[in-house]
């Protein structure tokens, strides 16, 4: 699958072109497909936006080598954007609640970048503000904030999605996506509905996050353990188009778990619960298209797997529910 076999001169030439490997839980559903995206070198579906911001921005002068990429995040957007700035020529600081997990501001520090911390009571809404003071303080500098950037979908109808399609020879029924900013599925979504204006479309979040209420549904907002995906507050989801989106598929934090532990046992898949949770959305449409519910242009559905679960190996991912935290 994986179509590296040649010597590359930078890390950034590994970067997509990830596997795409069947899902075994249905197998008398219509088949499901999850891209794996950990095998990126910054281990996340992120280092494809963090390489597709920067290159676009130095391409229309929006950067100019030497420059600084400030973002705020505590994630993999931030590994990704590091990874590809260390090899641009390009400084990346990151301004991070203090709360977030250590292990990746470790990996953040490693690739060169700085880490500014913002006091956790003070909140992510703290950190966005800050990114912007010192982005005003330097030349030569930007903030992606990758919730409004149009680039970031734009590096999924780019490269996530022509991957599958070309993988599949086209024949996609359904593509489902774990939403935080939502830019994986947007790009993913208008580079499906291109193909065949009859694609389904559906995005995942945790029970207790509000990406429903985008289709008008009643969502009770709640605290959930799943890492990556979910919104509290839609007005931050600048990217998120319900009008390319047929369904919002809450899953529980319980089953995500219980889905983890099959994933990597019966599977192999060390994958975190944002694909957890993907897959049980996607291995339920599957068994909607064969059930004839949802009617699909072709038998199959594409989700990704964003990132391993090493990375919350700390947060007890694989120990009890109750153990598991966020
Ligand atoms: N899964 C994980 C583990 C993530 O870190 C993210 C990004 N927050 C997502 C899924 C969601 O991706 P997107 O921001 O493109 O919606």
């Amino acid at each position: 699958m994986t179509t590296h076999r040649e010597p590359l001169d930078s890390v950034l030439d590994t970067i997509g072109e990830t596997p795409l490997v069947r899902v075994h839980a249905s197998p008398d559903a219509v088949p499901v497909y999850a891209k794996l995206e950990s095998f990126n070198p910054g281990a996340s579906i992120k280092d494809r936006i963090g390489k597709y911001m920067l290159k676009a921005m130095l391409d229309d002068g929006t950067l100019e080598p030497g420059g600084t990429v400030i973002e705020p995040t505590a994630g993999n957007t931030g590994i990704g954007i590091a990874v590809a700035a260390g090899q641009l020529d390009l400084n990346a600081v990151f301004v991070v609640p203090e709360r977030f997990s250590v292990e990746k501001q470790q990996l953040m520090r490693a690739l060169g970048a700085e880490v500014i911390n913002t006091p956790s009571e003070d909140g992510m809404g703290r950190a966005i503000e800050r990114a912007h003071e010192l982005a005003g303080e330097l030349d030569n500098a930007v903030v992606p904030q990758q919730f409004s950037n149009p680039l970031n979908a734009e590096a999924h109808y780019e490269t996530t999605a022509p991957e599958i399609y070309d993988a599949l020879d086209g024949e996609v029924g359904a593509v489902v996506a774990g939403c935080g900013t939502g830019g994986t599925l947007m790009g993913m979504a208008e580079y499906a509905r291109e193909q065949h204006p009859d694609t389904h479309v559906a995005a995942v979040e945790p029970e207790g996050s509000l990406y429903a209420t985008f289709l008008g549904r009643d969502a009770e907002e709640a605290e959930y353990k799943t890492e990556g995906i979910g919104t509290h507050d839609t007005s931050t989801n600048e990217l998120f188009d319900p009008d390319l989106v047929d369904d919002v598929i809450q899953i529980p934090d319980r089953r995500t778990h219980e889905e983890m532990q099959r994933l990597a046992r019966e599977e192999g898949h060390l994958v975190a619960s944002s694909a957890a949770a993907n897959s049980l959305a996607s291995l339920q449409i599957a068994r909607d298209i064969r059930d004839g519910e949802i009617d699909a242009p072709h038998d199959s559905v594409v989700t990704v797997f964003a990132d391993s679960s090493e990375r919350y190996l700390s947060k007890g991912v694989y120990r009890s529910f109750e153990e598991w935290e966020n």
